[in-house]
């Protein structure tokens, strides 16, 4: 009943230039591909450019970041209000890589996400342990800890646009992915925490994705898990093979 859910996050790489042939490549691949949803994640300076090119085709767009703000003094950041005017359905909020280098914590990340539901995007929500909390035994207080801070004050209608992506921090552009397993049952343990929380619907609703190294030869295992819905993928977004190969798994 929940429908598969692929992201592209390209992080700061790609001009321009190669932005547009990259999503030019893809819109080629996957025309067609009608029963998931398929969404890339540019840089802010090629988001204009990537959405001419993937209008009418089935890809989505996503930002990697937002402010929750809707305009106002906040110099360099970018609102929610103009990300949808650039295109953008999506928008990716506290990537481990903005928790550990920007410092954003669960209560900056909640503002952000109310503010893009308010503004009518949906969020990407990422949560996720790093190597030595998983090794402490701490990974489920600490994804705990993330789920009620960044979900803080949603309603059970508000969770119908949220998407969860697990990201554990240890698995992201290593190489190392988590087992099929693990993988599961950190998902299970986030579809619980939801339905805990709000309750059995929006749990058995919510898609939550897996992010950490998914790569073609891995992508099959990991969404034939029966609480994995989609992936989250770095690295091998940004090549098409890669990708496509990602978007068309088959479990
Ligand atoms: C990510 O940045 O969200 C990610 C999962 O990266 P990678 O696929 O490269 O591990």
């Amino acid at each position: 009943m929940r429908r598969p859910f692929i992201a592209g996050n390209w992080k700061l790489n790609q001009t321009i230039a190669e932005s547009r042939e990259l999503a030019q490549q893809l819109v080629a691949n996957l025309a067609g591909v009608e029963d998931r949803d398929i969404v890339i994640a540019p840089v802010f300076t090629a988001l204009s450019t990537v959405a001419e090119v993937i209008k009418n085709s089935p890809i989505q767009l996503a930002a990697q970041n937002c402010y929750p703000q809707i305009q106002g003094a906040f110099t360099g950041e970018v609102s929610p209000l103009l990300l949808q005017d650039v295109g953008c359905n999506y928008s990716i909020l506290g990537h481990s890589e903005r928790r550990q280098l920007m410092g954003e914590t669960d209560s900056f990340i909640n503002l952000k996400l109310l503010k893009v539901l308010e503004t009518g995007l949906l969020p990407i929500l990422c949560i996720g342990e790093t190597l030595q909390e998983r090794e402490e035994n701490r990974m489920l207080e600490v994804l705990t800890r993330q789920i009620e801070g960044g979900l803080d004050t949603l309603t059970a209608e508000q969770m119908a646009g949220v998407v969860i992506a697990y990201e554990p921090i240890w698995a992201i552009g290593t190489g190392i992915t988590a087992t099929d397993d693990q993988a599961q049952d950190a998902h299970s343990f986030i579809r619980n925490l939801i339905r805990e929380l709000f309750n059995t619907e929006v749990a058995a609703a919510t898609r939550i994705l897996y992010g950490g190294s998914v790569k073609p030869d891995n992508v099959d295992g990991l969404l034939a898990q029966e609480d994995i819905d989609g992936a989250l993928v770095g690295g091998a977004s940004l090549k098409a093979e890669d990708f496509t190969r990602i978007v068309r798994f088959e479990s």
